[in-house]
C-alpha cells in the first residue's frame, strides 16, 4: 500500500486487453478504474499503438468508457478535445525533433542494421515513407538474435535505441519510451511518482516498470519473465491473474 492511485497508466495489448477472450476486457476492472476515474484517478493507456490503432481498438472491443489520456507509439502524448486527440503540450514536437536529429546522427548504423536484417535473417523492416521505422521478425527467437546485433551496433551511438513488443521493433531516440512519456504526463497533470500505478506484459513496458516514473508497477501472470523480474525489483505487484484480471488484482491490492 503506497498510498491513494492519482494517476493509472496501462498498456494495451496483452495487458488491459486479452485477444482471445470475449470481451477482451475484463469486467470487473474496468469497473474498478471507472469507480477510480468518478473520484478523479486519471487513467491514461500507454501503448505502441498508433492514436489510429489505438481508436480503433477502444471501438472494436466496445470499451465501455474512454482513457483520459493516451500515450502512444511508445512516446507520444495526447488529450482528449472536441476536435479529437491532441498533442498534450509541446513534447509530441519536441520527440519528433530529437528523431529528426536522430535519424541524422543514426544513418550509418541504420544502414547497418537493415543490411543485417536483409542479409542474415528472415526479419522484414518497416518502413514509413522511405525511413526504416522498425522490424518484424518470423519468431521471437529471430527478435532475441536482432536485439543482440543492434545492442552491438548501437554502442557507438547509444542514443539509437528500440522498443520491442513481441515480433514487432520500433526504432527510437533512447531518451523516448513509456516511462518519459509517462513523466511528462505527470509533470503536466502535477501527478507525484509517488501516486503513479503503470501495468505492462512486455519489452516495451519496462521502461514505465522500473519503479523510476510510476512507484506502483505491476504486471498480469501473462507478462514475460523480464518484467515480472524488473516489477519484482521495484516492490511492486505480480498479479497471478492475467490481462485486466491481473490488472484489476494489482489495483486492488495497492488500494488496500
Ligand atoms: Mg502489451
Amino acid at each position: 500500500m503506497v498510498g491513494k492511485i492519482q494517476l493509472v497508466s496501462t498498456d494495451f495489448d496483452g495487458t488491459l486487453v486479452c485477444h482471445a477472450s470475449d470481451p477482451v476486457f475484463d469486467r470487473d476492472c474496468m469497473r474498478l478504474i471507472g469507480d477510480l476515474q468518478k473520484e478523479g484517478t486519471i487513467w491514461a493507456i500507454n501503448t505502441g499503438r498508433s492514436v489510429a490503432l489505438l481508436e480503433e481498438g477502444l471501438e472494436d472491443f466496445a470499451f465501455p468508457f474512454p482513457p483520459d489520456f493516451i500515450l502512444t507509439n511508445e512516446r507520444d502524448v495526447f488529450r482528449p478535445t472536441a476536435r479529437g486527440w491532441e498533442p498534450y503540450g509541446d513534447w509530441n514536437a519536441r520527440c519528433a525533433q530529437a528523431h529528426l536529429e536522430l535519424y541524422d546522427s543514426a544513418a550509418a548504423i541504420l544502414a547497418e542494421v537493415v543490411d543485417y536484417v536483409d542479409q542474415q535473417t528472415k526479419a522484414r523492416v518497416i518502413y514509413d515513407a522511405e525511413t526504416p521505422s522498425g522490424l518484424i521478425a518470423s519468431s521471437e527467437e529471430e527478435m532475441d538474435q536482432l536485439t543482440r546485433f543492434i545492442d552491438r551496433a548501437r554502442e557507438k551511438t547509444p542514443k539509437f535505441h528500440y522498443q520491442r513488443n513481441t515480433v514487432f521493433l520500433r526504432f527510437c531516440h533512447a531518451d523516448y519510451h513509456k516511462g518519459s512519456a509517462l513523466a511528462e504526463l505527470a509533470r503536466l497533470t502535477k501527478t507525484p511518482t509517488s501516486a503513479i500505478f503503470a501495468a505492462g506484459d512486455h519489452h516495451n513496458d519496462l521502461s514505465m516498470l522500473d519503479g523510476r516514473y510510476a512507484a506502483m508497477p505491476a504486471c498480469p501472470a501473462n507478462a514475460i519473465a523480464e518484467v515480472k523480474e524488473a516489477v519484482r525489483s521495484a516492490d511492486g505487484w505480480v498479479a497471478e491473474k492475467e490481462a485486466g484480471a491481473g490488472v484489476h488484482e494489482a489495483l486492488q491490492h495497492f488500494l488496500g
